[in-house]
C-alpha cells in the first residue's frame, strides 16, 4: 500500500526540463514547453486515438430545463447551491448517502476536473476524489504545476450510487442543473473530463474514453478535454502515458 506517484517517463527531442516540485513526493523533472506531438512523432499507443481536431465541437446538448423541477438552481449563488445539494431529494440516491458530496477547490479556478460520482470514501468524508484515486489525480495536478487546492473538483452525482454501480440516466440528468450551476460560477477556461461516465454523461455520447481522447469538445461553451479516471490508472498504469498527452492538452488549452 502507498501513494502511486505520477510519473512521465516520455520526453520530447529537445524540450527544457526543469523540476517540478510536489508537496508529499517529489515526481520527475517534467518539460516545461509542452509541444503538439507532429505526426511523425506520435507513439504507437497513439495509433488508436484520433489525431486532435482544429475545432472544438459541441456536446450534444439534451439538456431540457422544461424536465428540471428545479430550474431555480440556475440562480443560486455558491451558498445556496451548496445547501440546495445538502438537502436535495431529487432521486433515490439521497436514501442510502451518508452525506452529499458538493465539491472542492477554488471557486475561481481556471481548470475544473469533473469525475463521475462518490465512492465509499467520499460518501463517508464527503470530498471527491479521495482514497488512492484520489492521490493519484493529485499526484497528476502536481505534475501538471498544480496543487490539488488550484482546481475545483466535482463529479457527475452528488450521491453515491451503492455498491458503486454506474450513475442511472435519470439520476444524471436530475443531478446535471447542479454541476451545471457550479461550472457557471466557477467560469473555468478548459474542463478536464476524467472517466468514462463523467466523459459520457457530460458531453452525451456513448463513445468510449479511448475514442474521445484527443478530440476537441466543449461543455457550455468550454473546452473540455476527456482522459482515463484515476482509478483505471492505477490498474492500467501503462496508460498514464496517454493520459499525460491529455494533462499536456490541457495545459496547452489554458496558454491559449
Ligand atoms: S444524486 Fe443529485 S439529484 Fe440525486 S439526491 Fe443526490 S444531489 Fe439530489
Amino acid at each position: 500500500m502507498g501513494i502511486q506517484t505520477w510519473v512521465e517517463r516520455t520526453q520530447m527531442p529537445g524540450q527544457v526540463v526543469e523540476p517540478q516540485v510536489a508537496k508529499a513526493e517529489a515526481v520527475e523533472p517534467l518539460p516545461e514547453a509542452i509541444p503538439e506531438p507532429r505526426a511523425d512523432d506520435i507513439p504507437p499507443w497513439l495509433d488508436d486515438v484520433p489525431p486532435p481536431t482544429q475545432e472544438w465541437e459541441p456536446a450534444v446538448d439534451l439538456y431540457e430545463p422544461e424536465n428540471d423541477h428545479r430550474d431555480d438552481v440556475a440562480r443560486l449563488d455558491w451558498a445556496g447551491l451548496r445547501d440546495r445539494v445538502k438537502h436535495c431529494e431529487g432521486c433515490d440516491l439521497c436514501k442510502s448517502r451518508k452525506q452529499t458530496v458538493f465539491g472542492v477547490g477554488n471557486q475561481s479556478a481556471d481548470i475544473m476536473i469533473i469525475g463521475e460520482a462518490p465512492g465509499v470514501e467520499e460518501d463517508r468524508q464527503g470530498e471527491p476524489f479521495v482514497g488512492r484515486a484520489g492521490q493519484l489525480l493529485t499526484a497528476m495536478l502536481l505534475a501538471m504545476g498544480l496543487q490539488r487546492e488550484e482546481v475545483f473538483i466535482a463529479n457527475i452525482l452528488k450521491c453515491r450510487p451503492p455498491g458503486n454501480r454506474d450513475p442511472r440516466p435519470e439520476e444524471a440528468l436530475r443531478c446535471e442543473p447542479f454541476l451545471r450551476r457550479q461550472v457557471k460560477l466557477v467560469k473555468p477556461k478548459v474542463i478536464l473530463a476524467v472517466g468514462r461516465v463523467a466523459a459520457q454523461n457530460l458531453l452525451k455520447s456513448q463513445e468510449a474514453v479511448g475514442r474521445m481522447r484527443g478530440k476537441a469538445f466543449r461543455f457550455d461553451d468550454i473546452p473540455t478535454v476527456v482522459t482515463y479516471h484515476p482509478a483505471y490508472l492505477l490498474r492500467s498504469p501503462q496508460h498514464k502515458s496517454r493520459a499525460w498527452k491529455d494533462l499536456q492538452r490541457t495545459l496547452g488549452v489554458l496558454r491559449k
